[in-house]
Order: C-alpha cells, then structure tokens, then sequence
C-alpha cells in the first residue's frame, strides 16, 4: 500500500515541472522579510544566489565532500540524535567554527528518516544512500564554511530591503535565504544532484504525511505563477 502510494508521488514530483529557480522561490518565500522584497527583484536575489552557489562548485567538481572537508580541516562527526522529536530542519546538521578546530555535526537519526523519504521518491533525487544523504548535508555546510572563510556571506553582498523608515531613520535588512538558496544550488552542482536539495525536505514532509501531495502541487503552481507574473518564466 505504502509503496504503491509513494511511486505515485515519485510520478506527480516528476510531472511537476520543478527547476531550480521554483525551489528557490519556495526558499526565498520562507526569508523573514520575504514580504519586504519587491516583486520585480524576486528573480535578482533568485538568480544571483544560484549563481553564486554555482560558481563556487564549479573548481571543486567530482571531488569528494568529505575529502574536502578534511583538507579544510574540519571535523565531522555523526551524533545519534539532536535531541529533539521536531522535523526541524535546523537539527539535521550544526556547523561550529567556535572551537579551534571547526566541527560538523550531522544527526543520524534525521538522515535515516531522510533516507527513507528520498528512497520513497525513487529518482527524483538520483540514486540515494544513506551516505549520499549525509554527504548532501555536508556540502551544504561546506558552502557556509567557504562563505565564512572568505568572509562574504552571500546574504551581504546583494542588496539589502528597508524594513523600517521613520523621518531621516531606515532601518534594512539582508535577506539571509538568500544564502541558503546558494548553498543548495552549490550541492546541486558538487553532487550532480538532479535538483535542488530543498526538495528533499517536501519529499520528506509528504512522506511523513506532513504535507499532502494536492498541497506540494498548488504550493508549486504558485510559485511558478509568481515567478512568470514577475517575467522570471525565461530564467
Ligand atoms: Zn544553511
């Protein structure tokens, strides 16, 4: 029964059209101060922030993540759980660079529920193992890493929105998902993923019947309009 239900879903994910600049509207959508940015700059932070993601994976290319990360220097270590029943997507890893040596920590626990979900939607994420989806995560943070040690946070080199302005005071912020769009779109391009990793968390969250397929679907449809009445459908 399961199984049939997810092949069906593994269809549906397929026939839905997704590209890179659809899930990352989904991502800039979930900024805190989405609702700050003008419409017409929607596809300037989207396909700035691919870009950027893009750009710095392409000398890395076919390396190994984990190799990478060794020679950078830093530790990884797979903990048990984080703690905590949530399917927060915050606790499936944690960087710190707070200590002498920078320290990568990935929950087993939220892997193997993802590698769950991701076997369910056979494909659409290209071949998985458990290893694949532990390293997906890596390379994510690896992008932070590069960001943090070139001092450029993606978020802060493209323009900040005004969030407040009373007489001569404005106050502005950066949009920080903007920076997590380029860290899926560097793991896209590193992994030679089929898309951009964000999807496994909506395969993750229809899997665990926290999200009906129906929903995923209007979800997307609406992002796709938003992004074509903003002239963003040639991107
Ligand atoms: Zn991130």
């Amino acid at each position: 029964m399961t199984g049939a239900r997810n092949k069906e879903q593994v269809f549906e994910i397929r026939g839905l059209g997704l590209n890179d600049e659809v899930l990352a509207m989904a991502e800039l959508e979930r900024d805190p101060v989405f609702h700050k940015i003008a419409p017409d700059k929607y596809g300037y932070y989207i396909s700035r922030s691919l870009d950027m993601g893009r750009e710095a994976a392409v000398r890395l290319k076919g390396r190994d993540i984990r190799e990478l990360l060794d020679q950078a220097g830093v530790k990884f270590n797979l903990a048990a759980s984080a703690g905590t029943g949530a399917f927060k997507v915050a606790l499936r890893a944690q960087l710190d660079w707070s200590g002498k040596v920078p320290k990568i920590t990935v929950y087993r626990e939220s892997m193997r529920q993802l590698h769950i979900a991701a076997e369910a939607a056979e494909g659409a994420l290209g071949p998985v193992t458990f290893d694949r989806i532990v390293d997906i995560h890596l390379a994510h943070e690896y992008y932070h890493l590069l960001e943090y040690r070139g001092g450029q946070f993606t978020n802060e080199l493209l323009d900040p929105v005004e969030c407040l302005k009373i007489g001569p005071f404005r106050r502005t912020a950066t949009i920080l998902q903007s920076s997590e769009i380029a860290a899926h779109a560097f793991c896209k391009e590193l992994l030679g993923l089929p898309y951009l990793p964000s999807l496994l968390d909506n395969i993750y969250l229809m899997q665990t019947g926290h999200m009906k397929m129906e929903q995923f679907a209007e979800n997307v449809k609406k992002w796709k309009t938003i992004l074509s009445e903003n002239g963003l459908h040639m991107l």
